[in-house]
């Protein structure tokens, strides 16, 4: 009898410590934009580090119409994605709240989070120029101003003007030189166009060691995922990278982000894996990972990252380029880039 109730009592307990780690099991949930292989390893550092656990949803896209639909029985806490349009988005349509926490503040800088704290950026990117290495003189092709000029006149390739990576460009180039000007270059550069605007970043620079055009505009990252695929390596050996404006104002960057969702039901430990994602080992992994820059500028890139040289970011804010993404698009619209 004695036996028998040393074992209920065993039993009994063991299933009150499984039912108080399930309800004291720390998780948070993410909607992703970014891919697995990306934010996986960050994730299971945190996991290792915190003992939080991290659910991912991948998608490629409608996410916010997802977390719109679900409202506040969303079980999202946090959202990633690339891009400041994308990240805007999501806050612009109301399904954001604000996180204001020291450590963020400090590791982020001002221009790549939200004014409120509605988004944060955690890596930047640079929209670099390619150029021919055996065809380009890089003299002229010093600004992003320069594309417009009659040497470049059928040798530049573009994917989509209303890619979000160029019309965030467009728009820091209208808040930087205004719209009649900004218009008058994306005239410019369209007459320029050595085919109809077509493909993405890395299709370009495939484009030039094919010889069909000899400059592009391009993300930094893709030279380090070029250079480090057997197929692409050639095509990136084929060229330089250019950071264009470091005699005035700066490249333009962009930024890869997350935002806390309004109804997060997982708020305190979202918390703790925003500020994570902005210290050292994280920032590290992500410029190991996908060869971006980290956004804390304590942190320094991966070493091939760095080989590429120091540069000069522009120091306008993403909130403001943002705001004229809009005027960007209807630019590409007027100019008829993409016909
Ligand atoms: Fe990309």
């Amino acid at each position: 009898m004695l036996k028998q109730n040393h074992f209920l009592v065993s039993i009994l307990s063991s299933i009150a410590i499984l039912f108080s780690s399930l309800s004291l099991a720390e998780e948070v949930n993410v909607y992703s934009y970014r891919q697995p292989f990306l934010v996986q390893p960050l994730f299971d550092k945190f996991t290792e580090a915190t003992d939080i656990k991290v659910n991912v949803v991948f998608a490629k896209k409608g996410l916010s119409e997802r977390l719109d639909r679900e409202g506040r029985n969303s079980p999202a806490d946090l959202v990633f994605t690339v891009d400041i349009g994308r990240l805007f988005e999501v806050a612009d349509k109301n399904l954001t709240q604000a996180v204001k926490l020291k450590a963020l503040d400090e590791n982020i800088p001002d221009q790549y989070r939200d004014p409120e704290g509605h988004w944060f950026g955690l890596t930047t990117r640079t929209r670099s120029i390619f150029a021919s290495k055996d065809r380009v003189d890089l003299k002229n092709i010093q600004n992003y101003e320069d594309m417009s000029k009659p040497v470049w006149k059928g040798r530049i390739c573009s994917r989509s003007g209303k890619h979000p990576y160029n019309l965030a460009l467009f728009a820091s180039m209208i808040a930087n030189n205004g719209l009649k000007e900004t218009k008058t270059w994306l005239k410019g550069v369209k007459a320029n166009l050595a085919q109809k605007p077509q493909g993405n970043d890395r299709s370009q620079v495939k484009a030039i060691k094919e010889g069909v055009c000899d400059i592009s505009l391009g993300n930094n990252y893709y030279f380090g995922n070029m250079l480090m695929d057997k197929e692409q390596r050639a095509w990136a050996d084929a060229v330089n990278i250019v950071f264009p404006n470091q005699g005035n104002r700066g490249t333009h960057v962009n930024i890869s982000g997350m935002a806390l969702t309004k109804h997060a039901p997982n708020k305190k430990s979202a918390e703790k894996l925003m500020v994570f994602l902005s210290e050292q080992l994280a920032q590290e992994i992500y410029s190991e990972q996908n060869f971006e820059y980290p956004v804390n500028p304590k942190v320094k890139p991966s070493e091939l990252v760095s080989s590429w040289g120091e540069f000069k970011a522009d120091k306008l804010s993403l909130a403001e380029i943002a705001k004229l993404r809009k005027q960007a698009a209807q630019l590409v619209d007027e100019v008829a880039f993409d016909d």
